[in-house]
């Protein structure tokens, strides 16, 4: 049944809960669908502007409805071009998103809540702390808000849900979003373009094994042993890296789909020989390739970035042992865009 949230958003809505939502203030069905086409298609979000709409729906809705994205409070780009977002929401809480500009396709990373609750150590986004979870159509909203802003087209770019928060605490808001952005009616955004990052929530992702159209699956590992995990990710402590690697080997995969396995490597911590070659056999039995992230310097946090040839001897020997691995090029570190680095500090 169509439920409208606090704040009468009309984002967020889907197809059926716009038709429910015209029924019930009197119009035909395909009133909301013609809705659903003008937000999401057209991404017309003026409703006094969506004249193929009947006038007096057009004046029930601008009584009681809004259409509200995210507004940008900062816009900051980085020396590469990275461009960091700080979008405030309705209730005057902040998230961020950031566009990295790429040759090939660009990619937009996105958050899922305001702060997160993981308290992975070497995240910036964890001394936040968790506030809430973003509602639908603030997820789509900052989608739509960088496509509004001329950041990437309307089609053809990378999501990644990698910004703040664990996208699969926020799981029913998530998937979702993941169902507006990919309807082909609506935003048309191809499933295989969106990735959704864990890091381990094993009775969500077994449910999401269930889902009829999934988004790629990226799984934030970043230790090879339970006790350097417990360490940096205490979520660890809750549901184990060799049984979320159980979960990934069953994980429904797409023909020639793999699972991006995020390593990020700190020095002394994570980076030695020996962790590749432990990573090499972990990953025995799955479609994955591996992103080795090396780390990005936080003001406060205890890690440092392993040094240029450590990062280098750690991919050849995955390399060696078969195994795919890419080590991310750092983008937006001068803006405090790059990876781990997102948070929104009442100091900062
Ligand atoms: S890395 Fe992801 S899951 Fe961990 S604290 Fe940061 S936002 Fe949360």
């Amino acid at each position: 049944m169509y439920q409208q949230g606090m704040n009468n958003n009309l984002l967020g809505l889907d197809q059926m809960e716009l038709v429910q939502l015209a029924e019930s203030l009197g119009e035909d069905s395909f009133r909301g669908r013609q809705l659903y086409i003008q937000l999401y298609r057209r991404k017309q979000y003026d409703l006094g502007h969506m004249t193929d709409l009947s006038k007096s729906f057009r004046l029930r809705l601008l009584q009681d409805y809004s259409v509200t994205l995210p507004t940008v409070h900062q816009a900051v780009t980085s020396r590469d071009e990275t461009v960091k977002l700080l979008l405030r929401l309705d209730d005057g809480a902040f998230v961020e998103a950031v566009h990295i500009p790429e040759e090939t396709r660009d990619t937009l990373c996105i958050s899922s809540q305001v702060g997160c609750a993981v308290g992975c150590t070497f995240c910036m986004t964890a001394r936040m702390g968790f506030a809430r979870n973003l509602r639908v159509g603030e997820i789509v909203g900052q989608v739509l808000r960088a496509i509004e802003m001329g950041l990437v087209g309307a089609n053809g770019f990378n999501i990644v849900f990698m910004g703040m928060g664990e996208p699969l605490y926020n799981y029913r808001n998530v998937m979702k979003a993941f169902r507006l952005l990919t309807d082909s009616e609506g935003m048309d955004l191809s499933h295989r373009r969106i990735t959704v990052s864990t890091s381990g929530v094993i009775p969500v992702l077994k449910q999401m094994a269930e889902e009829p159209k999934l988004p790629n699956l990226a799984i934030s590992l970043n230790a090879t042993t339970a006790e350097v995990r417990n360490r940096i990710m205490p979520i660890n402590k809750r549901w184990d890296l060799k049984e979320l690697l159980d979960v990934c080997r069953d994980f429904p995969l797409e023909p020639r789909r793999r699972i991006t396995i995020e390593y990020v490597l700190l020095k002394d911590e994570t980076d030695s020989d020996e962790d590749a070659r432990r990573l090499a056999r972990l990953l025995r039995g799955i479609p994955s390739k591996v992103n080795l992230i090396p780390y990005n310097p936080n003001p406060g946090l205890p890690h440092e970035r392993p040094e240029e040839y450590q990062i280098r001897r750690f991919q050849e020997i995955l390399g060696e042992l078969n195994v795919s691995a890419f080590v991310r090029k750092t983008r937006g570190l001068d803006v405090a865009a790059a990876c781990g680095q997102l948070a929104h500090l009442e100091t900062s």
